[in-house]
């Protein structure tokens, strides 16, 4: 009974934003369809991306997986980079704003990774396991749901201003799980509150509803109830903020409070959300997880 709803894809091919927008233009971006996006001609081309991934390729080689403003979601490979310190040293880190210096691969998809500078290490946000862990989380969704090679600036500055403020500031639970809403949404997969995905009826106001992961939604109870799913109850408090998502400025964000258990309602239905979506683990969660329940052990 697959009744998960179409979800918004954004237009595969975007215009890219005004010159100047970003810390460093891409020089060279190409409007054909290829598979990266980056200039077939040869020329090296400069971008800036946050860094997403890491990971040991061959015996001296690292393959990164970048988020661009111009190109999106690109794996590049930095050839020796295990061994040219001079070159790559401390660059190329997961979460780090970096300058890129990439050149096209011809047998595949992937680009070279000649040269790197980091813009932004993020180093006051990796002294804090639990910012590095929410980082991670989004860093994870990205990954895993944003499509390679389509470029997304909204969803890159989206990105790039959470990190920033986590950073910089104390964010709350609740902002926490109002800039996950948002950033779903920006990847095409949020979730609704506002009307039962199962009967497209209003959800009447003041009242419980009950968290569908496959429909997408919190539901009315009688239309789970037929469909024998598992939901995740929530109460009226936890439904008003999730609905909350749009038009919504920083501060009037920062004022929200949410008790408790409805806080635990949210984490739980957009965790058994974003699971079923994936189909499988989401490693950031589950460590989040582990860092709470330690948290609680330890009180
Ligand atoms: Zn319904």
């Amino acid at each position: 009974m697959g009744f998960l709803r179409t979800r918004r894809r954004r237009p595969v091919f975007e215009e890219h934003s005004a010159p100047g927008s970003s810390l460093l233009d891409a020089r060279k971006v190409t409007k054909q369809a290829n598979t990266t996006r980056v200039s077939q001609s040869g020329e090296p081309l400069l971008t800036t991306a946050i860094i997403l991934r890491t990971k040991d390729y061959g015996e001296a080689d690292q393959l990164v997986v970048f988020f661009s403003k111009e190109l999106g979601r690109v794996t590049g490979i930095a050839k020796n980079a295990r061994k040219s310190r001079w070159r790559f040293a401390g660059h190329l880190e997961s979460l780090s704003l970096t300058e890129l210096r990439l050149r096209p691969r011809k047998r595949d998809g992937l680009v070279w990774i000649e040269e790197s500078c980091v813009l932004d290490g993020r180093l006051d946000l990796r002294r804090d396991i639990r910012k590095v862990a929410w980082a991670q989380y989004f860093v994870e969704l990205t990954c895993v749901f944003l499509p390679e090679a389509h470029p997304d600036p909204s969803l890159h500055d989206f990105l790039l201003e959470f990190l920033h403020d986590l950073e910089t500031s104390h964010p709350s639970p609740v902002m926490l799980i109002l800039d996950e809403l948002r950033f779903l949404g920006l990847l095409g997969y949020g979730p609704r509150f506002d009307a039962c995905p199962l009967c497209g009826k209003e959800l009447a106001q003041g009242h419980p509803a009950y968290f569908n992961a496959r429909a997408g939604g919190a539901c009315h109870f009688q239309c789970v109830a037929a469909g024998q799913d598992e939901y995740v109850l929530l109460s009226p408090a936890a439904l008003a903020v999730a609905r909350r998502t749009s038009g919504l400025d920083k501060v009037s964000a920062a004022r929200i409070r949410l008790n408790r258990q409805a806080l635990n309602e949210l984490r739980s239905a957009l965790s058994a959300f974003v699971r079923y979506l994936r189909g499988a683990e989401i490693h950031a969660l589950t460590f989040m997880e582990k860092l709470d329940s330690s948290s609680i052990e330890s009180e």
